[in-house]
């Protein structure tokens, strides 16, 4: 059975339909929500921009898979004091169907930061009730610890330089069935072995009734007398349409696109759009005596965590060759000399629990991004690479790469590592870095001046508009965001059916 009932390539005439809920994006967030509803018998259409992608279509280029499957082809920027990339799929599946597959759970620590500045949000979100979605979750998508068998070299490395460093690590729990260590999550598993919403919350939503649209943007919620009565767009041949939601519409487009839709559908009263918050990440790369092949071995196998207080997560990385190949240093005879032992380098990265906080506002042809990182960040970036290059020379590395700019491009002892952390710039544009984890552009509290949601999902301006994706978290969670977008948007589903019956 196919997932999507329209293809938006194939409408070139204006099309209408009527259901009780719309939910505007297929990731994480509108994948759980999808589900849920159904389950319940609630009629809804799920909207989704990007188009369906089979695992038999996915390309081992990481270039190729950018140009199908990742927004703007990856060149999503968020300006600042450095320019940073952001990236999310669009895709049936949103950036599920692209991502490391790490997962985690809420931290109890971050929930009690959350509550403890709202106390509302304690009875909105009780701790157990996202436990309790976040078990569902881990049973519906098979999460369990990367075995030695699939992880391959440049995972288990990492785990022999945090032993040696006596740093706590770990193999990362996966959402995948089968998985044979391809490598290949971040351009689209081409076995179907990685649990993507695609591939589980989704065909679930459908088998329920649910509906999904795909290669159909969404432009703006239609709103009349203060309530959401449906949403309009243009399908991807051109063609406009309308859906019109008996009861709700719900946004789960992402922390980027969410405030962009708000704000075109006149939603702006409180921070619609402010509070962007993320995980920037760097990475370094190191070079082994021993062949390593990166690109293959499960894409990310291995987590170091002892650093998580200090606001950083490390974590290995894995990336095709293109990508590897430039993050080699050099250039002419010498670069071509390493490119030749491309199979003996490994890439690590780190993902910074920062404090900056962003903008987001709609664009010309794309969201206008602001993030500039505070000094505190960029310390926290120095530290972290210093932290990855340590953990490269235990792991036995000859040579490590820390890709500072105005730095030694060839690091070789932990003394030099060291003198990352008191020599290396901290001008942000010295650092390569990018974003993947967003959140909190429409963030969720009780004071409509400082929240855009309540604590129900609803927004505060506007009846029947839930934001279901981790636009509402008031505040980044310093782990991989997935499963707690989904708990999240599972509480989101369970209060739509509460409010709405009401
Ligand atoms: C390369 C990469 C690796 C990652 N690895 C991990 C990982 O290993 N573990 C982890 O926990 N997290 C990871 N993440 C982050 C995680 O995937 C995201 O946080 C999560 O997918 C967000 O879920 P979402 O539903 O809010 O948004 P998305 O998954 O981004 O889905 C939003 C969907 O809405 C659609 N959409 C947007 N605007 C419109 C519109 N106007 N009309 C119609 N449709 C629209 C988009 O096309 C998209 O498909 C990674 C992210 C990236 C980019
Ligand atoms: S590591 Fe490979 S086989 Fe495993 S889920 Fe990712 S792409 Fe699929």
């Amino acid at each position: 059975m196919s997932l999507c009932e329209v293809d938006g390539r194939t409408v070139r005439q204006p099309h209408t339909a009527e259901t009780d809920v719309v939910i505007v994006g297929s990731g994480p967030a509108g994948a759980v929500v999808a589900r849920h509803l159904s389950e319940r018998g609630i009629p809804v259409i799920v909207v989704e921009e990007g188009h369906p992608a089979p695992p038999q279509s996915f390309s081992e280029s990481g270039l190729q898979a950018m140009a199908s499957l990742y927004r703007d082809m990856g060149t999503s920027i968020a300006f600042g004091n450095l320019s940073m990339p952001y990236l999310q799929g669009r895709v049936v599946g949103g950036t599920s169907v692209i991502n490391g597959a790490i997962c985690w759970k809420f931290p109890r620590e971050v929930w009690e930061e959350w509550v403890s500045n709202d106390r509302t949000l304690a009875d909105a979100l009780p701790f157990e009730s996202i436990s309790k979605a976040e078990a569902q979750i881990e049973k519906r998508l098979n999460i369990h610890s990367t075995t030695e068998n699939v992880a391959g070299r440049k995972n288990l490395l990492l785990g022999q330089g945090a032993e040696t460093l006596g740093v706590q690590h770990r193999p990362i729990a996966r959402n995948v069935s089968g998985c044979v260590g391809e490598g290949r999550c971040l351009q689209g598993c081409p076995h179907g072995h990685k649990l993507s919403m695609d591939r589980s919350y989704l065909p679930d939503a459908v088998e329920r009734g649910g509906r999904i649209w795909s290669g159909m943007r969404v432009d703006r919620v239609v709103i009349d007398h203060g309530r959401a009565r449906g949403v309009v767009g243009r399908t991807a041949a051109g063609a406009p349409f309308q859906i019109r939601a008996r009861r709700a519409v719900v946004l789960a487009a992402s922390a980027i696109q969410t405030p962009v839709l708000l704000r075109r559908s006149g939603v702006t009263q409180g921070p619609v759009g402010d509070n962007l918050c993320a995980h920037p990440g760097v990475s370094v790369t190191g070079l082994f005596k021993e062949s390593v092949v990166a690109w293959r071995g499960a894409t990310q196998g291995h987590e170091v965590i002892g650093y998580r207080s200090e606001g950083i997560k490390l974590e290995a990385l894995g990336f095709d060759l293109s990508i590897l190949a430039s993050r080699v240093p050099g250039v002419g005879s010498a670069f071509a000399k390493r490119l030749a032992n491309l199979d003996k380098y490994a890439v690590w990265g780190a993902a910074l629990r920062a404090k900056a906080k962003g903008r987001v506002r709609p664009g010309v042809s794309r969201p206008w991004v602001t993030y500039s990182l505070t000094p505190g960040d960029i310390e926290k970036a120095r530290r972290a690479v210093r932290i990855l290059a340590d953990l490269f020379l235990a792991a036995g590395a000859l040579e490590v790469y820390p890709s500072i700019a105005g730095f030694h491009p060839t690091i070789r002892t932990p003394s030099e590592a060291a003198s990352i952390e008191s020599e290396a710039s901290l001008n942000p544009s010295a650092y390569s870095m990018s974003m993947t984890h967003l959140f909190g552009t429409a963030k969720m509290g009780s004071d409509p001046q400082t929240s855009v949601v309540r604590p129900t999902f609803e927004t505060h301006q506007t009846k029947s508009l839930f934001v279901a994706d981790s636009s509402v978290f008031p505040d980044n969670l310093g782990v991989n965001p997935q499963v707690p977008i989904m708990a999240l948007a599972d509480l989101c589903a369970a209060s739509l059916v509460n409010v709405e019956g009401r």
